[in-house]
């Protein structure tokens, strides 16, 4: 099949790390196409407000994003969203991706960038009560419980920070986590701890949903003694953790037993020519700071491999 444009790299994924590397590549003057499903930010987009990114004091996500993209198109970068890759072949010294609008696009390298998204709870009614009382993002929907009276599901940075953000809009915020303990950052329990419209269920798991056209209440389980409890709520939001977006690489790219890549601390992939950063790969903290760490020093050896794949065809060409 024709190709509908050769770049020097193709970027899958158009979160922080995504956009970092098309930053950096287009401005060091490669031919760059990002590819993405949904809006480019990714994660970002989901939350109200990014207060830990360093030089910006305190920033929308999705306003984040648009900046990061904004900087990566006005060096070059082509950024499409909205984007469903439906095929690809990453092996060989040409890459190829056909998107479901059934373009075709090569690349010398490839760099994989698709992040992940909401860990769901997988108990009875959460689909059928999803968007329908069941949210997992608060900035898209914190507005619609203004009044209300909540659950959090969780214990980890997102459900803390995010139930501290739902107190206003909600009267009330009841944080069920499965363990005794936090996972989060001191701070982000203290904050929550401190909030007065904040309480908490220690050691208790959701075990269903139930309603009629909408959420009425959840079943909560007490995980210590097994006693099941209905518990009227209007909403909850669960934040329990995420999934890499890697399905469609298994048995292709080395990952772990979690599904996550694996990538040398140069974002090499065990695919020659394929570099992969951010929240996909396997490693412990997961940030739009990491995130973007991870893009520059993906896009820095992508450069690099680029360059040694010119330098050795040049040394082939017989004087
Ligand atoms: C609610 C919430 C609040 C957060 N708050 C903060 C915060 O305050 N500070 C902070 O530092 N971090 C925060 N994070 C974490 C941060 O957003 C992530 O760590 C970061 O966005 C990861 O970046 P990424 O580029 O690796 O992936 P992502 O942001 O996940 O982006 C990946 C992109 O790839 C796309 N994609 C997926 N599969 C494919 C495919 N097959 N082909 C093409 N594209 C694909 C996705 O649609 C997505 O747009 C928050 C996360 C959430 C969910």
């Amino acid at each position: 099949m024709e190709s509908a444009g050769h770049y020097d790299v193709i970027i899958l994924g158009g979160g922080p790390a995504g956009l970092t590397a098309a930053i950096y590549l287009s401005r060091a003057r490669l031919k760059t196409l990002l590819l993405t499903e949904g809006t480019p930010g990714g994660q970002m987009t989901l939350t109200h407000e990014i207060a830990n990114y360093p030089g910006i004091e305190k920033i929308n996500g999705y306003m984040l994003g648009s900046v990061m993209r904004k900087q990566a198109t006005s060096y070059g970068a082509v950024v499409k969203g909205n984007t469903e890759i439906s095929s690809f072949n990453l092996n060989g010294p040409v890459k190829r991706i056909t998107t479901a609008s059934g373009e075709t696009y090569t690349a010398e390298s490839v760099i994989l960038a698709t992040g992940g998204r909401s860990r769901t709870l997988g108990v009875r009614g959460e689909d059928t009560f999803k968007g329908r009382g069941i949210s997992y993002c608060a900035t898209c929907d914190g507005d619609f419980f203004t009044g209300k009276e909540i659950v959090v599901v969780g214990g980890g940075n997102s459900a803390l920070e995010e139930a501290v953000s739902l107190t206003k809009y909600a009267t009330r915020v009841t944080v069920v986590h499965q363990f005794d303990h936090f996972q989060a950052f001191q701070y982000a329990v203290d904050e929550a701890k401190a909030n007065p419209k904040i309480s908490f269920m220690m050691s208790s798991t959701i075990a269903g949903f139930y309603g009629g056209e909408k959420l009425e209440g959840v079943k909560i389980k007490n995980l210590v003694t097994g006693e099941e409890t209905d518990f009227r709520t209007d909403g909850v939001f669960i934040f329990i953790g995420y999934v890499p977006n890697t399905g469609w690489l298994k048995g292709l790219v080395e990952m772990n037993e979690k599904d996550e890549i694996i990538a040398s601390s140069d974002m090499a992939t065990s695919i020659e020519g394929v570099f992969s950063a951010g929240d996909a790969n396997a490693k412990r903290y997961r940030q739009v700071t990491t995130a973007v760490a991870d893009g520059t020093v993906a896009a820095l050896a992508a450069a690099e491999y680029l360059h040694s794949q010119k330098r050795k065809q040049t040394e082939m060409v017989p004087a």
